[in-house]
């Protein structure tokens, strides 16, 4: 892991070149290939992408982003190359644009360097669910990355990118983050554009970064937040200059720890390491409470229906006759959209088109869906209280670190509750975001989450470059 700060003042001080930096990150790929955090890498172009930004470097000319090398998780377009979303449905699907967050990142002459594995669609919290293999854990190979992320997160853990970006739509930037040991953000719903991004949840989901530093995920999240005429849910509020925000400085902030998230099921050296950087922030002038957030029991069944109604809708465009595979074994049109549908999706995306169907289905809609959506309007109430009295909030990212691969897969429910800390804040459309705050006995890197108002991207950032200060 090496930070594109560091990386960046070694450019302007003509140490290093941007071909070396994209150079040494292909070398690592290349020497890493067993973790399968890529799907694709972009060898040549990669290269030749790094002498351009050189050229400007020594022209004076080169954008805030020269020297970073970006991976992308293969749910966002990067024209002229394959988005399969790890599924076997969209394997040989090639973009016919860029996603607006990518064209943002090559104007600032960030060089994207391939595309990282993903659970399939997104769905699921270990990316054991690509149709491609699963991704390992750098630090212990038998253990699983988090996800759906997976893939982004190790290749940023790994040096084998210095930024990445993800999807995050119940935690799958902030929980791999936490797993990996790297910073992840989840910026608020409607702060980046996701024009090019393949949907999953659509009231859900949202891109942003990982990074080794946060001033590194911040210098992204400046370039790809905004408004963008292409993507009608993104927001028109004016975007801060995040680096500001980093004054190092938490004196008087306040800041609540809700009681719910330090509850049962919390491992107790995850506890032990989130309450330890609360104490440091005391010290340096907070001013911590403790808060209530009373319908947090809700927040899982509440994003596993809205979720999976969502989910159920957009994907149904994959039939096998617009996109990507078409089954061989069909003998007319409806058999075809069957088969392709059967063989294309694995387990864990046929459970979720059916429960979407199903809680979307006349006579289980008012019972499910409606009563889904309720309770999200709960949640987010219950956010809009407490921010009322405190200006950010404490959490753990997950309630334990890493775990091993296989011990989850047999019990979806299991799985889903790794997302239990995470999932509130895309409910309420909120910002948040994980960073490291230390290691389990058996060495496992530990989350801690902060948790924000709706565009308060600075105070969140501000926190955590505090928290990340020795
Ligand atoms: N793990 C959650 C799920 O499986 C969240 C996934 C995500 O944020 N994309 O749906």
């Amino acid at each position: 892991m090496r930070s594109h700060e560091s990386i960046h003042a070694d450019l302007a001080a003509g140490r290093t070149t941007v071909e070396s930096v994209v150079t040494e990150c292909l070398a690592s790929i290349e020497r890493q290939r067993s973790l399968n955090a890529f799907l694709s890498v972009f060898h040549e172009e990669a290269v030749s992408q790094a002498r351009a930004v050189d050229k400007k470097v020594s022209a004076g000319t080169a954008g805030p982003l020269a020297g970073m090398v970006v991976s992308i998780k293969d749910v966002i377009c990067v024209k002229g190359h394959r988005a399969t979303c790890g599924s076997k449905i969209l394997e040989n699907f090639v973009a016919p644009y860029d996603a607006t967050v990518v064209a943002r990142l090559k104007d600032a002459d960030a060089v994207i360097v391939g595309k990282c594995n993903m659970d399939e669609f997104a769905m699921g919290s270990s990316t054991e669910n690509s149709a491609f293999g699963r991704v390992h854990l750098p630090q212990d190979v038998s253990r699983i990355p988090g996800g759906s992320s997976g893939g982004s997160a190790v290749s940023v853990r790994a040096g084998m990118a210095t930024t990445s970006l993800g999807t995050d739509t119940g935690g799958s930037i902030r929980q791999p983050a936490a797993f990996t040991g790297v910073v992840g953000l989840k910026p608020t719903y409607g702060r980046v554009s996701r024009y090019g991004l393949i949907a999953f949840a659509s009231s859900f989901d949202s891109i942003g970064p990982f990074g080794s530093t946060v001033h590194d995920v911040a210098s992204v999240l400046q370039v790809i937040a905004g408004k963008d005429p292409n993507d009608a849910t993104s927001s028109d509020v004016p975007v801060p200059d995040y680096r500001m925000a980093m004054t190092g400085n938490v004196k008087g902030l306040r800041i609540g720890l809700p009681k719910e998230y330090y509850g049962d099921g919390l491992d107790p050296h995850v506890r032990k390491a989130v309450e330890v950087q609360v104490e440091k922030l005391r010290k340096q002038g907070a001013v911590i409470s403790e808060v209530s957030l009373p319908h947090t029991e809700y927040t899982i069944a509440a994003y596993y229906i809205l979720a999976t109604a969502e989910a159920s809708s957009n994907l149904a465009r994959y039939d096998g006759a617009r996109y990507g595979f078409r089954s061989k074994n069909a003998g007319n049109l409806t058999d075809m959209y069957v088969a392709s549908r059967s063989e294309g999706f694995g387990a864990e995306v046929k459970r979720r088109i059916m429960l979407g169907t199903y809680v979307l289905s006349a006579g289980y809609y008012d019972a499910y869906y409606r009563k889904g959506q309720k309770v999200r309007r709960l949640i987010k109430n219950d956010f809009a209280n407490v921010f009322k009295s405190v200006d950010c909030l404490i959490t753990p990212t997950a309630p334990t670190t890493a775990f091993r691969a296989g011990e989850k897969t047999d019990d979806p429910l299991q799985m889903y509750l790794s997302d239990i800390y995470t999932v509130s804040a895309n409910l309420a459309g909120i910002p948040g975001i994980s960073l490291p705050c230390g290691n389990d006995p058996e060495g496992l890197p530990i989350g801690i989450q902060v948790l924000g108002k709706e565009f308060d991207e600075a105070t969140v950032l501000r926190v955590a470059h505090a928290l990340e200060t020795p």
